[in-house]
């Protein structure tokens, strides 16, 4: 069935609700009631809503696609982690992961179904864009991940599937919802987007004046090394890139954060480290390193020593250095894995 006429209810605003509300000659306390809900209890299921009458719970489930998505496969790690695969009313498929410390609780979110940049080391681009997301999607992906994890995230990064930049309509409402105290009241300085270096969608995302936390996707410190990890048709040059993001700096009053995915032979090398070092000390940017989870394309993992010299070397040349804590999965751990081998599977059973 083509659905795609439904609005959803995660992601109306208090003008959608008012108007359903009036077109059902109901009073306007009822759409506050609807919004508390949505907004405040992080509720989408209008059979949850104990405090509506039946027929107006019935009419929110006919006229709204509430919720639109579900979580179709749960995988947990010994470690509390947990990954979601989420179906989308097209069975087309995303994946959150809810990562729990004894600090804070992270979620992981997806922007995109696929990914048009297509990074050769990601399973997330390796069948390219399937199709955007919509704002009530993503904000469908937070509501169930809640349910899932019995509590709101203390944390959100869009570091799931796909370029959230490249999506920016439907993405910028999703953050603009979630950080407004009208709706979700979600502090934007919990929020990183996070970014493969999509000049234009940086710019606008600086125009936002919000102090969301921005991580770019470098993982080089040339345009030739970074050609071998991603290819032309999505990729800018570094220096327009970090001029974006210093734009961001200043207009959103936020660091950035540099995300450095380490490959063996590609990048790790110690002079690698000291120019890396350089850009970060020159940028004021803290580097985040990730060691590769080999998911697509034929790179490798650098060996431990390799890792610990780089980040040595960084640290030693002054710049801030942090280590993605490795937890949860050994295989499948980088998101967009989980998909992939649903993607897989379906192809077998082809
Ligand atoms: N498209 C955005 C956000 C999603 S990817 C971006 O590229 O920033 C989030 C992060 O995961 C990126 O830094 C990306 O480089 C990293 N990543 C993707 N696949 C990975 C893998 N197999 N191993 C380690 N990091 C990976
Ligand atoms: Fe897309 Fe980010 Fe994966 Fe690159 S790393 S393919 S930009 S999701």
């Amino acid at each position: 069935m083509n659905e795609t006429g439904k609005p959803f209810l995660a992601g109306a605003s208090h003008e959608e609700l008012t108007a359903f509300c009036a077109a059902k000659q109901l009073p306007a306390f009822r759409a506050r009631q609807i919004a508390r809900w949505l907004y405040g209890k992080w509720t989408v299921e209008p059979e949850k809503m104990s405090n509506l009458p039946d027929p107006l719970r019935r009419d929110l489930a006919d006229f709204f696609r509430a919720p639109a998505s579900r979580v179709a496969d749960k995988v947990v790690a010994p470690d509390g982690t947990a990954k979601l695969r989420i179906e989308l009313y097209d069975r087309e498929s995303i994946e959150t992961v809810l990562i729990p410390t004894p600090e804070r609780l992270t979620f992981c979110l997806s922007t995109q179904v696929g990914c048009p940049v297509g990074c050769r080391f990601c399973a997330s681009g390796e069948h390219g864009l399937i199709r955007n997301l919509t704002t009530g999607e993503i904000l469908e992906e937070l509501l169930l991940s809640s349910r899932e994890a019995g509590q709101k995230p203390d944390n959100i990064v869009f570091m799931g599937i796909g370029e959230g930049l490249l999506n920016f309509a439907e993405f910028s409402r999703a953050l603009e919802m979630l950080s407004s105290p009208d709706y979700f009241g979600f502090a934007p300085r919990r929020i990183t987007v996070s970014s493969s270096g999509y000049v234009p969608g940086i710019r606008k995302l600086a125009e936002m004046k919000k102090e969301f936390n921005l991580a770019i996707s470098l993982h080089a410190v040339d345009d030739e090394m970074r050609a071998k990890l991603i290819p032309d048709a999505l990729r800018y040059p570094i220096a327009e890139i970090l001029d974006a993001a210093d734009f961001y700096c200043e207009t959103a009053g936020r660091q950035y954060t540099l995300e450095y995915t380490m490959i063996a032979g590609v990048n790790d090398s110690v002079e690698t480290a000291k120019k890396l070092a350089a850009i970060a000390r020159k940028h004021h940017a803290k580097i985040n390193l990730i060691p590769l989870n080999q998911a697509a394309g034929d790179f490798r993992r650098p060996d431990r020593k390799t890792i610990e010299a780089f980040e040595t070397e960084i640290s030693s040349a002054g710049a801030r250095v942090t280590r993605r804590v490795e937890r949860g999965f050994k295989r499948g751990a980088a998101c967009g894995q989980l998909r992939s081998e649903s993607l897989k599977k379906e192809e077998k059973d082809v």
